[in-house]
């Protein structure tokens, strides 16, 4: 590794996350995977000259199993996880008329804003871990299995758009049987730079495939980098129909756009849905002073701590103009316009997993407590 930062007085020397993952990397004993979060596959080509927000996930597959990752796979499979989980909760708590509105905690840095500063709607949060958090435990559970451990340590390397989400992974609420599920973090920023440093030519690589049996979401784990996207997902989800017309329908009930406050309503099974999409902490905080206040009411709150969603997190590349950021959101939605299955139950890596190595486990590997 070359990136070290070295005290000046010798006394200790900080080594960088990608340090950790070379080192890894370059030990036959570890097998080591990686997963990648959906904002980064459309942040990374720009910076080689590439269309800008346009989705190079294929690429990235292609430098990592040439860095020497053994497994690649993609954090938008576990955001179904995310969705299925979240709907459930979602809709055991109407029909009971508790913990409402539901807070969505798939961001670290609204998670931490809500248990330091709003305790009193920390029941309110979702159980579900995050797509990061989910996803290191099922893998980490597969190869629990000594057949598929076959003699190798396995270490999860996740790559994100996001420092916050470098924190979440040493909550003490990220371990699963007192370990941790994911070892490694490193942002989309670190990721440019270890490709750089590995000296590919990344603009020329041919687009690969994720492994299985993890490598595949749905349209819906894809928009899960743009504000909205989780509460579309849900949407989509809640909704039996699955034909273009609904899903379109569900497009524009509001949930779109890159205002930092969006509310709507959907009706759902004879109840008006009361909806809240927004981000950037600002905004975070005038809504929940509405809701302490009485001022608004409403059945679920999306909140992402960086405005317009993961897209704009704090390890993406700088620099990110009004083009860029317009770029990055349709990168997504275009990525999942071409995805065949929308919606993150009809994924059937999904059912699967579901029907085996989650069976009975599901509260184990994809939930925590917040307080
Ligand atoms: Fe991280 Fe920002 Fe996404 Fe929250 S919104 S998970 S802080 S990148």
């Amino acid at each position: 590794g070359q990136c070290r930062v070295f005290c000046p007085t010798g006394a200790i020397s900080i080594h960088t996350n990608s340090d950790k993952v070379w080192k890894a990397l370059a030990d036959p004993e570890i097998r080591v995977v990686a997963q990648i979060a959906p904002a980064v596959r459309v942040a990374v080509g720009d910076h080689y000259g590439l269309q800008k927000g346009r989705s190079v996930m294929g690429k990235i597959v292609n430098a990592l199993h040439r860095m020497g990752f053994d497994e690649v796979y993609d954090t938008s499979f576990s955001a179904d996880l995310t969705i299925m989980e979240e709907s459930a909760e979602f809709l055991d708590r109407i029909e009971k008329g508790e913990k409402l509105p539901l807070l969505t905690s798939c961001c670290p840095a609204w998670v931490k804003f809500i248990t330091d500063q709003y305790q009193e709607f920390i029941p309110n949060l979702s159980t579900c871990r995050s797509p990061q958090g989910m996803m290191s435990a099922v893998i980490k559970e597969y190869f629990r299995d000594p057949e598929h451990a076959a003699g190798k340590k396995t270490i999860m390397v996740s790559v994100m758009p996001c420092t916050a989400k470098k924190a979440e992974a040493v909550r003490p609420n990220s371990y699963t049987h007192g370990e941790k599920d994911t070892d490694i973090v490193i942002t989309t920023t670190e990721l440019i730079r270890m490709i750089d440093n590995f000296g590919l030519d990344f603009a020329s690589l041919d687009p690969e495939a994720c492994d299985m049996p993890f490598g595949f979401g749905s349209g819906g784990g894809v928009i899960f980098g743009v504000t909205g996207g989780v509460t579309e997902a849900v949407l989509r989800r809640l909704n039996p129909d699955h034909s273009k017309e609904t899903m379109n329908e569900i497009a524009e009930c509001g949930v779109r756009g890159e205002e930092g406050i969006k509310e709507f309503t959907v009706p759902y099974k004879g109840i008006d849905v009361k909806v809240c999409v927004a981000s950037g902490l600002a905004n975070a905080r005038t809504v929940m002073e509405r809701v302490k206040n009485g001022e608004a009411e409403y059945h679920l709150i999306e909140i992402m701590a960086c405005r317009r969603g993961c897209i704009m997190g704090g390890g993406q590349p700088t620099r990110a103009g009004d083009r860029t950021k317009y770029a990055r959101a349709k990168g997504l939605y275009n990525a999942d316009n071409t995805m065949i299955i929308k919606k993150s139950d009809e994924n059937p890596l999904v059912q699967e997993l579901y029907a085996g190595l989650l069976k009975g486990k599901e509260h184990e590997l994809l939930h925590n407590e917040f307080y």
